[in-house]
């Protein structure tokens, strides 16, 4: 049985000769705070000061995280009134922006009582917010998010340069700066998201460069400086094999020649790359079987608790995850195994024919690159099984 290769497993923890949560309760997933602080601190060295750090809290809204988060961040970006009330227990309003198409009344409402910025996808979205705004007698915060047109190249999820429910087409978006300004609103600034999870640094590079081109142009056709321009964020992480991080350093350092065009402030806002690497999904063995030569190993939970790492959350071809047996992560692999979940489905697969040591039955499984659209990410009620549970380390 020719095995197939696994995705590289985070510096943190590859050096380890077994994991330190070997009696958690599983199924779980771990989230190590440490990683967290590590990028943040990686990332702050690497950008120019005037530019903030976002937490995108979609990728992992888990409450005690955001708890841990919320020190070392400038904001927080939400996609939904759940996620805002989250935010908002760890963080003041001001630093708070909601973005997403589709925001209901009851949303919109929240947000300007709250005094959340508002990232408005559309135009109707904003004559939304106005009214709400005057209704309640509040001044609305609103931002702007324009589609841009370009799209960040090498992105698994692109959302700019085509047709979008993201976002204010280019050529709108200064009559309605001005519209917003002129209606009493306070303008906030523009928003631009080009992509998520590319690796490939030049790619960001050029994207950023483009994004703060845009955000200089608008701003001379609005006639105002916005007061903060949101450059998004995409940076990838490796998952598979062959995949290497991103240079933050050399954005950092671009970013800086870049930003010399307009006198504003500025931040990313990034989900994934903050917490991805700090997240280890943890399930049990429950059963060995061999089938036509095939050696499985049926653990605890699958695609119910970890859709992406099963290739079933946005991935064309289906490739390994990180995984390593928790207790014998550097003893020689012994055996070319199959990892499966316990839903009656073929797509219940977390990892496709791995060689790794032997692991026999209640011994655990980690999946590494886990911290990021995992948990909230996943069909947790598909086939009735427990959730996972989730522990901040
Ligand atoms: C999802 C999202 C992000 C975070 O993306 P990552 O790839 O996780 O960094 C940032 N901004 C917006 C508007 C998003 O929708």
């Amino acid at each position: 049985m020719t095995a197939k290769p696994f995705g590289p497993i985070p510096p943190e923890f590859a050096a380890l000769s077994e994991l330190p949560w070997l009696d958690v309760h599983t199924p779980a997933y771990v989230y190590d705070f440490a990683v967290v602080a590590a990028r943040v601190a990686l990332l702050r060295a690497a950008l120019p000061a005037r530019i903030g750090v976002h937490y995108a809290i979609k990728a992992n809204p888990f409450p005690p995280l955001l708890e841990r988060i919320a020190p070392l961040v400038d904001g927080m970006d939400v996609a939904s009134a759940g996620e805002m009330g989250h935010a908002l227990d760890v963080m003041t309003a001001s630093h708070v922006s909601f973005a997403g198409p589709g925001k209901r009344d009851t949303e919109l409402e929240a947000t300007i009582r709250a005094g959340v910025t508002l990232n408005l996808e559309s135009i109707a979205e904003g004559q939304r917010a106005l009214a709400i705004g005057k209704a309640l007698g509040v001044t609305p915060r609103l931002a702007v998010r324009v589609n841009p047109d370009f799209e960040l190249r090498g992105s698994g999820m692109k959302m700019g340069g085509r047709a979008s429910p993201f976002g204010i087409e280019r050529a709108h978006v200064p009559e309605l700066v001005k519209h917003l300004i002129g209606e009493g609103a306070e303008w906030r600034g523009l928003h631009i998201f080009a992509g998520s999870q590319s690796l490939d640094t030049e790619a960001i590079i050029a994207t950023q460069a483009a994004t703060v081109e845009l955000a200089a142009q608008l701003a001379e056709e609005c006639g105002a400086v916005p007061p903060l321009v949101n450059l998004g964020g995409g940076f990838g992480i490796p998952y598979f094999p062959g995949d290497t991080p991103v240079d933050v350093g050399a954005i950092g350092a671009a970013l800086a020649g870049a930003i010399g065009k307009l006198d504003t402030a500025y931040a990313v806002e990034l989900g994934r790359w903050l917490v991805g690497e700090a997240g280890v999904y943890l399930a049990r063995v429950v059963d060995r079987k061999e089938s036509q030569g095939e050696t499985f190993l049926i653990v605890e939970g699958g695609l119910n608790h970890h859709l992406a790492a099963t290739g079933n959350f946005g991935t064309v071809v289906r490739r390994n995850y990180p995984v390593a047996v928790a207790h014998r992560m550097q003893d020689p692999a012994e055996e070319v195994v199959t990892i499966v979940g316990p839903l009656c489905t073929p797509l219940d697969r977390l990892a496709d024919r791995v060689a790794l040591p032997r692991a026999e039955v209640g011994d655990m499984i980690a999946v590494f690159a886990s911290g990021a659209y995992g948990a909230t990410a996943s069909p947790s009620a598909f086939l009735g099984h427990p959730a996972a549970g989730e522990v901040v380390v």
